[in-house]
């Protein structure tokens, strides 16, 4: 049944809370945090790449355009679009909506990622220069912004004719810079295309280990072959990313999906945002080359498993619980009840801090940076935005927790003290 659309309206604009440092930050992000793509990616091909380099190097305006740019940008996109709507892999529903309904998801990123890297590899065997990324980068990145800015003016624009019910309870505060920066419409689709869930994982993520391979095939135009470092690097976030891509269905549960609406901030994130900053490192190693001894690559790719184990064990471990909490691998864990009906684990990884899956995802981080070496500030940039990132992310999901189940989260909290980082935070 769907609900009183004006007790909804009046929900929707007064009980939420503002996030992102209010209208301030809805209005400061959009322009900072785009500058900062472009400062970060100039940065790490300036030989000093100093994070505290005054002036700082600025591009001229040959650099920042190629009109290859937008051709290459748009016929990814529209790769992944096809690919999304081809009949491959299983339809999932996400959670109920508001009004009762569930929707329908294709859980094809995997196969997208797999079309992906066999439409490289022939284009690598024709001979195409993939290295002609890193001259690219800041090219592609301006377009990704531009492209960002656009299509959140649209969806912004087209949630006026969404249903109240189909709005999300945080974006509809009636502030246009703060509804356009956090998303009015939780789920905007066009026919049975889900423009959340395509931009989540998609285009960005799979974008980002493409530009990843193309600072790798630079270097071996530089240098004959590829460094150590740069396949650590290569090999560690596409593992991330395939795992992320292979555990699709899981997106559907989680914040971004089930919570936020799709404005701006999630937009610019998963188009610009993350393939433009997360992989700093191999851009970084082009200009950087880093020689990595055996040993040290073994301790950083150590690092790297314990942090994909504890990432990967925990996240499934919650999956499968809310999913099916009689499944062998989970009926013996430790619950407490919640008066919603749902109960939280107290043993377990989720009885190690309240957040195991931060915490796997931080060590991750830090084995990225490390084949890096320690002589520059920037390549660490991920892992430290990261923690701030996951820190704040913690704050608001404990936020919408103790909303959700009250005492129970009381209880939790004091059974379970820290929140990522056992016995430090
Ligand atoms: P989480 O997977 O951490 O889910 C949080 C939710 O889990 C809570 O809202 C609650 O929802 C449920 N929950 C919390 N505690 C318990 C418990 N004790 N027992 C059972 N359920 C519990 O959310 P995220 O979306 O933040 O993270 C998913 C993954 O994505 C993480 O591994 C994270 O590191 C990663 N991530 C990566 C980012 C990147 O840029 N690389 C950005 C953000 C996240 P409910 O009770 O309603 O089920």
């Amino acid at each position: 049944m769907r609900p009183n659309s004006q007790a909804l309206k009046h929900k929707l604009s007064h009980d939420s809370e503002r996030e992102f440092g209010g209208t301030l930050g809805a209005v400061c992000i959009p322009v900072f945090l785009p500058l900062t793509v472009l400062f970060l990616i100039c940065l790490s091909r300036s030989p000093e790449a100093s994070l505290f380099q005054w002036p700082p190097p600025l591009p001229s305006t040959d650099q920042l355009w190629d009109p290859l740019a937008p051709v290459l940008l748009l016929g990814w996109f529209a790769l992944h679009a096809v690919i999304y709507l081809m009949p491959l892999g299983k339809v999932s529903e996400g959670l109920v909506l508001r009004d009762g309904t569930r929707l329908k998801y294709p859980i094809n990123g995997f196969h997208g990622l797999c079309i992906s890297g066999v439409f490289l590899m022939l284009l690598l065997g024709l001979g195409a220069p993939l290295g002609y990324l890193f001259e690219l980068l800041l090219p592609l990145a301006v377009c990704a912004i531009a492209v960002s800015f656009l299509f959140s003016i649209y969806l912004y624009i087209r949630s006026f004719w969404a249903p109240s019910y189909a709005l999300a309870l945080g974006g509809n505060t009636g502030n246009p810079l703060y509804d356009f920066f956090i998303g009015r419409e939780l789920n905007p689709r066009i026919g049975d295309f889900d423009l959340k869930y395509f931009c989540e994982l998609r285009p960005g993520l799979i974008g980002w280990v493409v530009i990843n391979l193309g600072m790798l095939m630079k270097e071996v135009e530089l240098r004959g072959s590829p460094s150590l470092a740069m396949i650590l690097v290569n090999s560690f976030q596409l593992l991330y990313v395939a795992d992320a891509l292979w555990n699709e269905e899981a997106v559907l549960t989680t914040m971004d999906i089930v919570h936020d609406g799709f404005g701006f901030m999630l937009v610019f994130g998963d188009l610009a945002w993350v393939p433009f900053t997360y992989g700093l490192q191999a851009a970084f190693l082009v200009v950087h080359p880093q020689t990595l001894s055996s040993l040290k690559a073994a301790v950083i790719i150590a690092l790297n498993g314990i942090g994909y184990y504890i990432f990967r064990q925990s996240n499934s471990q919650k999956n499968q619980f809310r999913r099916d909490p009689t499944h062998p691998s989970v009926a013996r864990l430790e619950t407490i009840a919640t008066a919603t009906g749902k109960r939280l684990l107290v043993s377990g990884w989720w009885g190690l801090v309240r957040h195991p899956n931060y915490l796997g995802d931080l060590l991750m981080a830090l084995a990225w940076s490390l084949p890096c070496g320690f002589s520059h500030l920037l390549p660490y940039f991920y892992v430290i935005y990261f923690t701030v990132l996951l820190i704040h992310r913690e704050a608001r999901d404990e936020r919408q927790c103790r909303a959700k189940y009250g005492l129970a989260w009381d209880t939790y909290c004091r059974r379970v003290p820290y929140r990522i980082f056992p016995y430090i935070y």
